[in-house]
């Protein structure tokens, strides 16, 4: 499989150079140039192989000879190392909970992914590779997890002192070995400019190889559509096929899930949920595409103001808003509704959200109040306890710790104090 730049179709790399790019050297997103596609009947066999058999099988043309097969299905084997269950909230409505892995968030899936696969291609290379992310929570803890103790690559993640949650901090802090925390003095994007300017600064890219985690990297992002697939595997027979409402921020979630459709999945309707970050749902409304500043919410992963994503989405459907629309529902929730709706769905139905969920849950309800002959699923993609205030105070209750967050507590945490200053950091950099 060769992967084409959005920006420019002429230039091809395999998926060993986009993953190892991240983004081609014309800053033009990669994408697959095609889609594998499977009838009926392989689904109904797809579907029903175990978990990483299935993913074995959806990944390796993505991968193509890059990684040998025995390699790959490793891989796998520690990607899915964590249970994805679908639970049921009504009789019509169901949580596909992605959040059972080490940072309890889904990005795990994909950065573990990322991770092996950039170990095994660094494995024989003469330069160890050093990834560097910026965080504003979530993603370095996905991150930092997915790398740690990966043999031949350092991990640098740039964080905003003071602005992470304690348990993010924990999660980004206390994994030593080959991971190294930068508190920074200063704001989130003040960390993303530093990761910025060293991607194009001569001297570092001399010193070392350097590459990013972000989630725009193919190997990031396509293993995101075995969400929908184990979501299928689990889905009653007796329903309809089911919705599927993502939580969306920078929309590689949702645009992964497309592209499993396109292969074929059984998956009837998309809903893109949004918090007030809501070009994409504008769009899908059918005004035009226009990107905005983020607006913070309480459901902050989603805060993204121009999503990276949306133009693969219009690639993969080369460019027919109609088709799009028409497979896709946008849904905008406030962060008072996404609250209100915490609170009832733990009052009426014993189900504890965390705000990302919410969102989803909330849209797929509406969605299901005009439809009411569908169901559907919504993901569930963090556990409440990475946003204990806000959960705690809707449900009236303190929640329970799971063992990955218990875990966490009396371990070192050790940072690196870091000015919001590019020429400190470079030089921190180059001494290591
Ligand atoms: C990153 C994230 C999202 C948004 O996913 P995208 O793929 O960027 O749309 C939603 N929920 C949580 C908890 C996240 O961490």
């Amino acid at each position: 499989m060769q992967y084409y730049s959005l920006h420019n179709p002429q230039l091809k790399v395999d998926f060993r150079e986009a993953t190892i790019l991240g983004q081609a050297p014309d800053k033009g997103l990669f994408f697959p140039e095609s889609i594998p596609t499977y009838s009926v009947e392989e689904w109904e066999e797809l579907l029903h192989l175990p978990a990483q058999e299935m993913a074995f099988r959806i990944m390796q043309p993505y991968v193509g000879d890059t990684i040998p097969a025995a390699t790959l299905q490793k891989i796998i084997a520690e990607t899915l190392s964590f249970p994805f269950p679908l639970v049921p909230v009504t009789s019509s409505l169901y949580a596909l909970e992605l959040f059972h892995g080490p940072t309890l968030a889904f990005k795990d899936v994909g950065a573990r992914f990322m991770s092996r696969c950039l170990g095994y291609f660094f494995q024989s290379h003469p330069k160890k590779v050093t990834v560097l992310v910026a965080t504003s929570g979530d993603t370095g803890g996905a991150v930092a997890s997915g790398f740690l103790g990966v043999a031949g690559v350092e991990v640098v993640i740039l964080y905003p002192k003071g602005k992470v949650s304690p348990v993010q901090e924990l999660q980004l802090t206390t994994c030593g070995q080959n991971i190294s925390a930068l508190a920074v003095e200063g704001s989130f994007d003040d960390c993303q400019f530093m990761v910025k300017e060293a991607f194009m600064d001569a001297d570092l890219q001399q010193h070392r190889q350097l590459t990013s985690a972000n989630s725009i990297n193919v190997a990031r992002w396509l293993p995101q559509q075995l969400y929908y697939i184990l979501a299928c595997q689990q889905w009653p027979k007796q329903l309809p096929l089911p919705v599927v409402s993502v939580p969306s921020g920078n929309f590689g979630n949702l645009c992964a899930g497309l592209v499993a459709w396109k292969s074929g999945l059984p998956v009837h309707h998309f809903i893109a949920a949004c918090n007030a970050n809501d070009s994409v749902a504008a769009f899908l409304q059918g005004a035009a595409f226009s990107p905005q500043k983020a607006i913070a919410t309480i459901s902050n992963a989603m805060d993204v103001g121009n999503p990276s994503n949306f133009i693969r989405i219009l690639e993969l459907f080369q460019q027919d808003n109609e088709l799009i629309r028409g497979l896709v529902s946008g849904y905008t929730i406030s962060d008072a509704d996404t609250k209100a709706t915490m609170e009832r769905v733990y009052r009426d139905y014993h189900y504890v959200l965390d705000p990302h969920g919410a969102v989803a849950m909330l849209a797929l309800e509406r969605f299901l109040a005009d439809n009411p002959s569908e169901a559907g699923l919504f993901m569930a993609t963090a556990h409440p306890v990475k946003f204990p205030e806000t959960v705690e105070r809707a449900i009236g209750k303190q929640l329970e710790m799971p063992a990955a967050a218990k875990d966490l507590i009396g371990k070192t945490s050790y940072s690196v104090p870091m000015a919001a200053d590019f020429l400190l950091f470079k030089s921190w950099l180059l001494n290591r």
